[in-house]
């Protein structure tokens, strides 16, 4: 009897859960797991914040599929669509002709991408962060646009450089613009005639309140401790505009920003719409309780890209984020065996326990079981879990080492920003 495969469209938190528990309960040649994914790496996201501040080195952030997943097949490249139909997905590697990749069982786990609006100038001038080549840019940018401030005489350069604007106050925007901040504000000390009143840093949020993941009085806390360090924080405001980097909001306020960051919100990762998955009102893969995707008795889904009933608030969906992530990937990769050993799936059901997010060095917010933490207590408290919870121990201990380096060395304030543009000085000297 031929062996059957398993297919996992996407490599982050739920695929990487999904196929390490499959990895370690299957038994020999009970099945073939192969794992797709643009980049053959997990990417830890709520350490982007500390790697793009520097806090954190880049590469420490993610855990590379091949060697953590040394019985699955990795596919690197786009799935473009999946069928249930005939069970199969387009797979286009990085070069190459696109394949089809036949199945048996499939796993949609894609995650989620940036939910773009119609503002002018926002694709051109605006970047995301959600990836950890994001994280690297703004580090390398912002840290480029101190050195460009404090090298023009031009002032109207020098504040389109130091003005920073951060759209959608979400912990993914708070956590980016309060580390980025704190990394700046750091480094001033090393740019002549650069100090952090110079700088504009700007929050703007649609709705009234910013981080919904904590209670209110932790956000209203939240907005009084970033507007003490100059932050400005605008809610119940709207960006029209960011033509030519010009930024145009409607309370009325314009002005030029050369920095702009956009993290108001997600939605399912379009590949989920190619194909015949069925999906909700906003796009996400239906799933059960079960997650299994609806009509299905083969193929499973969970992360961002799935609606999955919350069983511990009826009527309810579970949030996107990682903690029902790494969750809902075990139990999905232990309903998979079940279907493959024709046992019964248990229903999947996780509480929400509360989110933690840092603002910087030794600050931080954190709602956990209810409990409301805040300053010191809340930013330590984000470190050591998201320790905890970062996978591999060689991940874990290249963390701790960069944190306790943090503690005895200043950060580095070198914009590698010419990283992006490796040829250019080779090219100029064939110029020459
Ligand atoms: C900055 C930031 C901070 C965060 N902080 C927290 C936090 O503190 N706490 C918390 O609970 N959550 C946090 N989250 C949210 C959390 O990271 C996500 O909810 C979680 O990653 C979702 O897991 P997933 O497996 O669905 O998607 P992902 O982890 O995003 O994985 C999706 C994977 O699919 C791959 N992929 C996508 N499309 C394709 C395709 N067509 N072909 C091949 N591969 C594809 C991607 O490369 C990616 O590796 C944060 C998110 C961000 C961006």
């Amino acid at each position: 009897m031929a062996v059957p495969r398993i297919l996992i469209v996407g490599g982050g938190y739920v695929g990487m859960y999904t196929a390490l528990r499959l990895q370690r309960r299957l038994r020999r040649g009970e099945a073939h797991v192969m794992v797709a994914d643009f980049g053959s790496y997990m990417t830890y996201q709520p350490f982007l914040p500390e790697a793009a501040a520097g806090n954190i080195e880049p590469r420490h952030v993610v855990v590379p599929l091949r060697r953590i997943l040394r019985s699955c097949e990795i596919l690197s490249g786009t799935v473009e669509s999946i069928s249930l139909a005939d069970r199969t997905a387009r797979f286009q590697p990085h070069e190459g002709p696109a394949v089809t990749i036949g199945y048996d069982y499939v796993v949609v786990a894609p995650g989620s991408v940036s939910r773009l609006l119609p503002i002018p100038g926002l694709t051109d001038h605006g970047i995301g962060f959600k990836t950890v080549e994001e994280a690297i840019h703004l580090r390398n940018h912002v840290l480029g646009k101190l050195d460009l401030a404090a090298s023009t005489p031009d002032e109207r350069v020098r504040r389109r450089a130091l003005t920073f604007v951060f759209v959608g106050g979400g912990y993914a925007g708070v956590e980016a613009l309060g580390e980025l901040e704190d990394m700046a504000a750091d480094a001033c000390r090393y740019f002549e005639g650069i100090s952090r009143g110079d700088m504009r840093w700007i929050l703007v949020e649609a709705t009234d309140r910013i981080l919904p993941e904590v209670g209110e009085d932790m956000a209203r806390w939240t907005v009084q401790e970033l507007r003490g360090r100059g932050i400005e924080v605008r809610t119940r405001t709207l960006l029209t505009s960011a033509e030519n980097g010009h930024i145009v909001l409607d309370d009325g306020q314009e002005f030029d920003a050369e920095t702009l960051v956009w993290t108001a919100g997600v939605k399912p990762n379009p590949v989920v719409a190619a194909g015949d998955l069925p999906l909700d009102e906003k796009g996400r893969v239906k799933a059960t309780a079960y997650l299994r995707i609806k009509g299905t008795d083969f193929a499973f889904t969970a992360g961002d890209a799935a609606a999955v009933p919350d069983l511990t608030r009826p009527g309810l969906l579970c949030p996107p984020n990682a903690q029902h992530a790494v969750r809902q990937g075990r139990r999905l990769a232990d309903n998979v065996l079940a279907t493959i050993r024709g046992h019964t799936c248990t229903p999947y059901r996780h509480r929400d326990v509360g989110s933690v997010a840092s603002l910087g060095l030794y600050q931080g917010v954190a709602q956990i079981y209810g409990r409301q933490m805040r300053g010191f207590p809340a930013w330590f408290m984000h470190r050591t879990y998201h320790l905890m919870r970062m996978p591999t121990f060689n991940k874990k201990s290249r963390i701790l080492m960069d944190w306790t380096l943090g503690l005895l060395f200043p950060r580095e304030i070198v914009s590698l920003g010419a990283l992006q543009r490796p040829h250019q000085e080779f090219k100029v000297a064939g110029r020459s």
